[in-house]
């Protein structure tokens, strides 16, 4: 669980650091608001991706499955700002499938702690690797850092692409070509 005094503390000399008054009314409620709001987004630090990926379904067919656009918000590591997008997650099933909205909340689950994208596509993939075992899957995240857009280099809207792929997805380049086709980045 999230330590609500500690972030409260730590806003308020944050606060006296970049040279505010903490006690002015406007900031008054502010530690107090991060402190809840930091529970809410970093909730992920309390969670575990086994939780939704446990419960399997048998399949007759072992069909592609694709879960694309799905929308997440993150708080990348190095500066504490946020990183926002797309992801999009397949696999290849050997004769068990997740619920569709399990994959949803795998992503929440990673992002719902400090990340760095390419973690983030790594561990979605691993996650379903390890729990739904299928053939492969393949991850890919589209996003844009605040970091990035906001300060530093400033290119508003420049995304970063991440993937990840594993099993049958390193092999067969079909399978890498439909996924690119389903989410729409057909050449
Ligand atoms: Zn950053």
């Amino acid at each position: 669980m999230v330590d609500q005094e500690k972030i409260k503390k730590a806003v308020k000399l944050l606060l006296e650091g970049i040279g505010e008054d903490p006690d002015r009314e406007g900031l008054a409620q502010t530690p107090e608001r991060i402190a809840r709001m930091y529970s809410e987004i970093f909730d992920g630090m309390s969670k575990d991706a086994k939780e939704h990926l446990s419960r399997r379904f048998t399949v007759e067919s072992n069909e592609m499955v694709l879960e694309k656009d799905i929308t997440f918000y993150s708080m990348c590591e190095h500066h504490l700002m946020p990183f926002f997008g797309k992801v999009h997650v397949a696999y290849l099933p050997d004769g068990y499938v997740a619920g569709l909205s399990k994959l949803a909340r795998t992503v929440e689950v990673y992002a719902g702690r400090p990340q760095i994208q390419e973690r983030m596509t790594s561990q979605i993939a691993d996650a379903i690797m390890g729990e739904l075992q299928p053939q492969g899957v393949m991850v890919m995240v589209e996003a844009e850092h605040l970091c990035m857009t906001m300060r530093g280099v400033k290119k508003p809207g420049s995304r970063t692409v991440t993937v990840a792929v594993r099993g049958i997805f390193r092999e067969e380049t079909v399978l890498r070509s439909q996924f690119m086709a389903c989410i729409g980045r057909e050449r």
